[in-house]
């Protein structure tokens, strides 16, 4: 019953930001974190609330191959095609369907999926986060990984933080330290 309803809210946002630390991604590419974040959260931004309000499985809505084309092409034509947004949104939902597999109805609706009903889902989901160990294992890991990501990046204060998610900071440093060789 609980391995239906592991749930990494931290790791979830972790894990993508923790690949864009690599430096073969991060000192190439322009990339707002931002984006990634929301992406790697939506599915289930949209699925547990209705979950919660027990008004059924959104899974076969928002954990879709359908779905994350569908907001991204949507997000895409918002962002007037800046891809280090869109992308890096998609990037984010693809994510988060890779960690949620195999529980995730990908082809739904061409292929129908037995979607499980929790009576009482939001107590489930906090039983199992304080015991399962898969569970908050896995979320002190991406706790972890986030305190990581704030000590490499040497990011101790708000104002670095909100800059360090709008955009990859690291060709922006790089940017400031070529200027004074111009002048
Ligand atoms: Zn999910």
């Amino acid at each position: 019953m609980s391995e239906v309803f592991e749930f990494f809210l931290i790791f979830h946002v972790a894990f993508p930001l923790l690949i864009f630390e690599l430096p073969l991604i991060k000192r190439k590419f322009k990339f707002n974190r931002v984006a990634l974040i929301v992406g790697s959260l939506l599915p289930d931004i949209i699925d547990k609330p209705l979950l919660f309000m027990n008004l059924g499985s959104g899974r076969g809505i928002s954990h879709t191959i359908l779905f994350i084309l569908i907001s991204f092409m949507i997000l895409h034509l918002i962002v007037k095609k800046k891809t280090d947004i869109s992308v890096l949104f998609l990037l984010g939902m693809v994510f988060h369907l890779i960690l949620d597999l195999p529980e995730v109805p990908l082809f739904f609706p061409f292929i129908s999926y037995e979607f499980i009903l929790i009576e009482v889902p939001l107590e489930l989901w906090l039983y199992t986060l304080f015991n399962d160990p898969t569970v908050y294992l896995t979320e002190i890991a991406g706790f972890l990984i986030l305190i990581f990501i704030l000590i490499n990046n040497r990011l101790f204060n708000r104002k670095d933080i909100v800059n360090f998610l709008k955009r990859n900071t690291d060709s922006v440093t790089r940017q400031n330290t070529t200027e004074p060789f111009k002048n």
